[in-house]
């Protein structure tokens, strides 16, 4: 049984040097018997990072999961079965994911907040993210309104925490936003998940979520929406970019 580690690192900035030992390799990819790779999912793109075995080092494209975690290298041959590797994740890459992810998590509760609008999805970049609103009346919609809200919030002493909770816990919190759209998830679960990892924001929104977060909302700079698109009937899409991070 591989071992997910990113789920127990909180915060999931700067995340640790690591080693791991290959357990096997499928198709252009490395598996390993741990891992705190970021596997891409939830609109969070998959950690990058380098491997090595103390005298080759090799690039990690972008690491994603199937049922185990799969690490792409360019060059499959380039380390045996059973050699144990040191393993960096970029941090660089991992934190300007872990600050534009909890920005969304408090773009989505304030989009809640104000309108009542739930986010039904988002993809999130370095430079920029985009989060999907789904609103029963779009023309109450204001990029000023939305974006000063969550800008009152960006940098504010404010502990994000993570939190085991089982389906039950989880639904009958009334803290818990858009509980319709997340019970409709929970059902899809396996049976053997009996608890979730549910992201604290202090005050400000909790949910289940399985990405990357900062420890603080002190840590995040402000947020620009940059341009919005229509979707279709009731949705608008969000661009979003934080400051100091686009370049
Ligand atoms: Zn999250």
């Amino acid at each position: 049984m591989q071992e997910r580690l990113h789920l127990n690192h909180h915060p999931g900035t700067n995340p640790p040097t690591f080693t791991s030992k290959i357990i096997d390799k499928i198709d252009e990819s490395i598996i390993l018997d741990t891992s705190y790779f970021y596997p891409r999912g939830g609109g969070q793109p998959g950690d990058i990072g380098v491997i090595s075995d103390g005298d080759l080092s090799v690039d990690v494209g972008e690491v994603f999961a199937k049922d185990l975690i799969f690490h792409p290298v360019n060059d499959i041959d380039c380390f045996e079965l059973g050699t144990i590797l040191q393993c960096n994740i970029n941090s660089e890459n991992r934190n300007k994911l872990a600050r534009m992810h909890t920005a969304q998590h408090i773009v989505s509760a304030m989009a809640d907040e104000l309108w009542n609008a739930s986010t039904v999805g988002n993809q999130l970049g370095t430079q920029e993210s985009r989060i999907d609103l789904l609103f029963d009346d779009k023309s109450k919609f204001s990029i000023e309104h939305i974006q000063n809200a969550v800008n009152e919030i960006l940098g504010q002493p404010i502990p994000v925490r993570t939190h085991n909770w089982s389906a039950d816990e989880i639904m009958t919190d009334e803290r818990v936003r858009n509980r319709s759209f997340v019970g409709k998830i929970l059902e899809r679960l396996p049976e053997d998940i009996t608890t979730m990892r549910v992201v604290e924001i202090q005050g400000i929104d909790i949910c289940p979520c399985a990405g990357t977060h900062v420890a603080n909302i002190s840590e995040l700079p402000q947020m620009e929406i940059v341009r919005t698109k229509q979707k279709g009937s009731g949705k608008i899409r969000l661009y979003t970019q934080l400051k100091n991070d686009n370049e």
